[in-house]
């Protein structure tokens, strides 16, 4: 009999039977609180009725029509709907299926639309695993172990993980601007630079905000140099982080987002947006692919962005954001083994470390194990994987958050004693 391959280890022992809402169902009828949200994808949480109904209903009319050759309904109202909600300006839109996809889409359209060849990327970044992807990931060697030799032309400048430095955010904050300088004296000039990537805060990268100073900064140069601004939206997009865009709690303007996992509560599907200027100077032939812009994805897309607005999800995320990080805050704070609890709207991440201030896999990995057995699903990140990180559906309430807490608090406590 075959089996899944062993490098795919399972961060729990879930075997799921269903999910609704902020719960999966194993194959043994147990319950769990799903704090992973299939890593931040089921925001309007699993299975929502009126996704789940545009899904069927899209099924029994057009499931596939390649959008390089025939153009299907759900896709034109869907590029419809992001109009409505993508900063303005941002009107032209391609669509892939995965975030890594996504990533791709956009380098090739820095690097043709620049003529330029070099990438910046910033510590800890988390741009996916295909092999250009991979190689603007800084967030871990395990990423990119093994696979060299990683595409050239990217080079990598300090985030501003203040914490990580052990100082303040403005002191690191004119750091990494300066490094950043520093990189195009010494690396890769202005004028060869095509493109910065950035995550408003960094996912896999152990949940760090950026701040307004850094991204201000970055736009700065970006303007004086020629360089685009392509903000990685794919985890914090679609009112993740209590705003519908990361980017929106530091006020930039973007020239490129990358958008994947909220998008379609779970089926596959990515894009990137750019004005339609930018977007046409994309070399003819060079972006596509045969199942891109998918119609039961696109159609679950529409009413996924349907159920954000109706049930005030952007809110929600803020308010029950504010309520888990508080929370997690307090937990933290009593058990004196947290290093630091992060977080924008329903990314919150607390950092494990040891007395001596070193980065502590092994309590991380037991609490996210002790909460698994708790029924409360938790995932880990940051280049240690000692950042245990909470990413509910957005649909989340504030009886859940408390039951989250409660089994967090005891995890913590029995972890750390
Ligand atoms: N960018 C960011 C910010 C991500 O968080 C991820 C996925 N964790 C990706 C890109 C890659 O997406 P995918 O796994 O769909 O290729």
């Amino acid at each position: 009999m075959a089996k899944l391959s062993p490098i795919l280890k399972q961060a729990t022992p879930v075997v799921v039977d269903h999910g609704e809402g902020v719960y999966l169902y194993d194959v043994d009828g147990r319950r769990h609180l799903d704090f992973t949200a299939g890593i931040g994808v089921t925001s309007t949480g699993h299975c929502h009725p009126r996704v789940v109904a545009a899904a069927q209903e899209q099924v029994g009319k057009l499931i596939h029509g390649q959008y390089t050759t025939v153009m299907h309904q759900p896709l034109l109202q869907l590029t419809e709907r992001l109009s409505e909600v993508l900063p303005s300006g941002l009107d032209s839109l391609f669509f892939a299926n995965s975030g890594s996809e996504a990533v791709e889409a956009a380098l090739r359209l820095a690097r043709q639309a620049t003529g330029r060849p070099n990438i910046v990327v910033f510590q800890g970044s988390f741009h996916g695993r295909t092999v250009a992807a991979a190689s603007l990931t800084t967030s871990g060697t395990r990423f990119s172990a093994g696979i060299s030799p990683l595409m050239s032309g990217v080079h990598v400048a300090p985030f501003p993980f203040a914490y990580h430095y052990g100082w303040d955010e403005k002191t690191a904050t004119e750091f990494a601007l300066r490094e950043l300088d520093y990189l195009f004296a010494t690396q890769t000039a202005p004028g060869e630079t095509a493109a910065f990537f950035i995550e408003p805060m960094l996912g896999e990268g152990g949940y760090v905000p950026a701040n307004p100073e850094f991204l201000a900064g970055l736009r700065r140069r970006a303007d004086e140099h020629g360089i685009l601004l392509v903000v990685d939206e794919i985890q914090t997009g679609f009112g993740r982080t209590g705003k519908f865009w990361g980017h929106q709690h530091f006020d930039v303007r973007p020239d490129v987002v990358l958008i994947a996992k909220g998008l379609a509560s779970g089926f596959p599907l990515s894009g990137i947006a750019a004005s339609e200027e930018l977007m046409a100077k994309a070399w003819p032939g060079s972006q596509g692919g045969t199942y891109g812009g998918n119609a039961v994805a696109c159609a679950a897309a529409v009413a996924t962005l349907d159920v954000i607005r109706d049930e005030n999800l952007v809110e929600n995320a803020a308010e029950r954001g504010r309520q888990l990080i508080e929370g997690v805050r307090a937990i933290g704070e009593k058990s004196g083994a947290v290093g630091d609890v992060r977080g924008l709207g329903l990314l919150v991440g607390t950092e494990f470390t040891t007395a001596d201030g070193k980065p502590d896999t092994a309590t991380a990995q037991a609490a996210q194990k002790a909460a698994a057995e708790r029924g409360l699903l938790l995932l880990t990140c940051g280049a240690y994987s000692n950042v245990v990180r909470m990413i509910p559906p957005l649909v989340v309430t504030a009886e859940q958050i408390d039951e989250a807490l409660d089994i967090w608090g005891d995890v913590v406590a029995s972890v750390t004693k």
